[in-house]
């Protein structure tokens, strides 16, 4: 089955429902088989959700939103309460990975809510 017989809404909606890890399409199932990989299709309205590649977008995301959030407080807690550099290469690390652990399969969510509202499958040619 092709994505057009599948309703769709706004993206907004639809990338709502992918922060969730739910299906664009019906938004009553998930659709990770695991920590990223997409099921082929979703097991309550059967769209075929594997088709979608977000391929790098969303990580891209990730680092891009836990840099902007890390780097400022690291300057920030670096200047204001000079803490010891071993305290400092402990915790940022830690954060980053942590942060990103968890974002990355959200954001991938998202990106792939987005992507099925627009239609895209992720291997279109421009
Ligand atoms: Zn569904």
């Amino acid at each position: 089955m092709t994505q057009e017989t599948f309703p769709r809404y706004s993206k907004g909606r639809s990338i709502k429902t992918g922060f969730r890890r739910q299906c664009p399409s019906c938004e009553n199932a998930k659709i990770f088989a695991g920590y990223l990989k997409l099921k082929s299709e979703c097991p309550n309205c059967a769209a075929p959700i594997g088709q979608i590649r977000a391929d790098d977008f969303p990580p891209y995301l990730t680092i891009l939103i836990v840099g902007h959030i890390l780097l400022p407080a690291l300057v920030y807690v670096e200047l204001t309460y000079h803490p010891p550099t071993l305290f400092q290469m402990i915790l940022w690390p830690s954060l980053a990975l942590i942060m990103s652990l968890s974002l990355l399969p959200v954001l991938k969510g998202a990106v792939v809510g987005f992507m099925w509202s627009l239609g895209m499958k992720g291997d279109e040619q421009h």
